[in-house]
């Protein structure tokens, strides 16, 4: 039995108050493998009750202007701002991830979030038609939808979730969202923060647990007519099933297995250096993280010979220790899942230049029973390999040459997947015929993981359904009406 004292324990947050839940689920600290903190395994009635609280809170809200919306996003990013260190502490402990990564990217980037929609909601203008048309004045008008629920996974904790909840309520819906069960600790700790910048009870309900229990409850909703999901493709077409019998507005952001596609004419030193982080930044568990790197034959064992020496030099080590360029993977089973995918590739006679199986990780005492696996390079995995069309996310990639533009093509279109390539050459006409045809829904070159937050979002394919990002969460996140008006 558990002395509750010893653990963190975390509370639902429901109508501006923080309410125990009766059962909770274990969390690990995955740089030591170990329980630290107790998170509530809510259900149906913890869920009924913050939709109840949003739905009551949308009249008053949904009536604010935007300019007094965007007054309170703005207070808390100053807030999330004024407690970085403690929030950037508090993502690496739950989620493994090194403090640096957490300080530099992922807790500026959620009070960026809010600061960015407070200010976006400002400048969104809707349609009107020639004056005249049939003696009417055509106009829109653009209207919250209600009570959004809100999905997000576990690799960049609250980065994704204020990603969703800074659109939603900038634009005047209330909402009730629900983190990953294995990376609470951000998205309460924020809750603290909404009562003091001011957000009315009931706008931002968060309620905690686990996918089938809680997140099942939110989507089967009937007084939730929005969901916004970010996570696996096999979670979304579950979603997607369990919400089309209320026609609900869904956006999905899921997997990828992105390509890097390089050309002779590549700055080569820039380009290694953008790769190692694309394939590895995070522990490789970002959606956008490169999986599949296709190299033109003539550069392909320079390359190799090069990357491989730079990917050693990529540290894994202790979360807190500002040397490690990577932590831990989020748990056990997800290790193993990793692994799993080096051990296949080798069975199918891949190389495994470096990292799993073949360099030792030198850890401290206390993080050796942590979920730590160093970056992995592989080669000679054919594309039809399981180790090539499925998402790993986790500190793997694999490297394969290619002759010509168009196999290129076909290579890096070979998959399910279609959120994110990079592709480097210094020839413009080369990348615009790339980005025309390749089939992602962000294609950076020469570069990675710039993000203009004003531009669309999202994957096709089994990447995702719909965009997100200024104009397009502004759209998401309302309805439109055609208004006629006859003079
Ligand atoms: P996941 O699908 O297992 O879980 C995501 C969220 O959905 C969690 O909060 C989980 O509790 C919840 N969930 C699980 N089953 C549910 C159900 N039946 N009903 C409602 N909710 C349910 O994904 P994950 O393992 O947490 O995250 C990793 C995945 O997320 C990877 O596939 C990654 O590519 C993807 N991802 C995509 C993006 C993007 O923007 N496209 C960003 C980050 C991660």
């Amino acid at each position: 039995s558990y002395k509750d004292r010893q653990y963190l324990v975390l509370e639902n947050y429901i109508g501006g108050k923080f309410v125990h839940c009766e059962n909770h689920i274990d969390s690990y600290d995955p740089s030591t493998g170990e329980v630290y903190c107790r998170v509530p395994d809510s259900g149906q009635e913890e869920v009924d009750a913050a939709v109840a609280a949003a739905k009551e809170a949308f009249p008053e809200w949904s009536a604010c202007s935007p300019q007094q919306r965007a007054q309170v996003l703005n207070k808390l990013a100053d807030l999330i701002e004024a407690h970085l260190e403690e929030f950037a502490q508090a993502e690496s402990r739950d989620q493994g991830k090194t403090v640096a990564f957490a300080r530099t990217v992922d807790i500026p980037r959620s009070a960026h979030n809010f600061r960015f929609f407070a200010s976006s909601v400002l400048h969104h203008t809707t349609d009107c038609s020639q004056m005249d048309h049939m003696g009417c004045l055509n106009y829109t008008i653009r209207c919250p939808v209600g009570v959004a629920g809100l999905i997000s996974p576990w690799n960049l904790p609250l980065y994704l979730l204020t990603w969703k909840i800074a659109p939603a309520i900038a634009t005047g819906n209330t909402v009730v969202a629900k983190p990953s069960e294995m990376t609470s600790v951000t998205a309460w700790m924020m809750c603290k923060l909404m009562q003091q910048a001011g957000i009315p009870p009931g706008v931002v309900n968060i309620v905690f647990g686990t996918g089938p229990k809680a997140g099942d409850a939110l989507v089967g909703h009937p007084n939730v007519p929005l969901i916004s999901f970010t996570g696996s493709t096999a979670t979304a077409q579950r979603i997607t099933e369990r919400s089309a019998p209320y026609c609900k507005k869904l956006s999905l952001e899921l997997g990828g297995k992105n390509p890097a596609i390089i050309f002779a004419d590549a700055d080569l030193d820039q380009c290694i250096e953008t790769t190692i982080r694309s394939s590895f930044s995070n522990q490789g568990e970002i959606c956008l993280c490169t999986s599949r790197i296709y190299v033109e034959r003539s550069i392909y064992s320079e390359f190799l010979e090069r990357f491989v020496a730079a990917t050693r030099k990529w540290k894994t080590g202790a979360p807190s220790d500002p040397s490690s360029n990577n932590g831990a993977l989020i748990s056990k089973e997800h290790l193993e899942k990793v692994r799993s995918f080096v051990a296949l590739a080798k069975s199918e006679g891949g190389i495994i230049h470096c990292g799993e199986g073949v360099d030792q990780l030198d850890l401290p005492q206390q993080n050796n029973s942590g979920y730590f696996m160093p970056a992995t390079v592989i080669s000679g995995v054919s594309d039809s390999s399981r180790v090539m069309q499925e998402e790993i996310f986790g500190p793997v990639t694999c490297v394969s040459p290619f002759d010509t533009e168009e196999e290129a093509v076909s290579k890096g279109n070979g998959v399910r997947y279609g959120l994110a390539c990079t592709v480097w050459s210094r020839d413009v006409g080369k990348i615009h015929r790339m980005a025309r045809r390749l089939h992602t829904g962000l294609v950076w070159t020469n570069c990675w993981l710039v993000r203009d937050l004003n531009l669309p979002f999202g994957g096709m394919k089994h990447s995702g359904v719909g965009r997100e990002g200024g104009k397009d969460s502004y759209h998401f996140f309302t309805e439109v009406k055609t208004v006629a008006i006859k003079h």
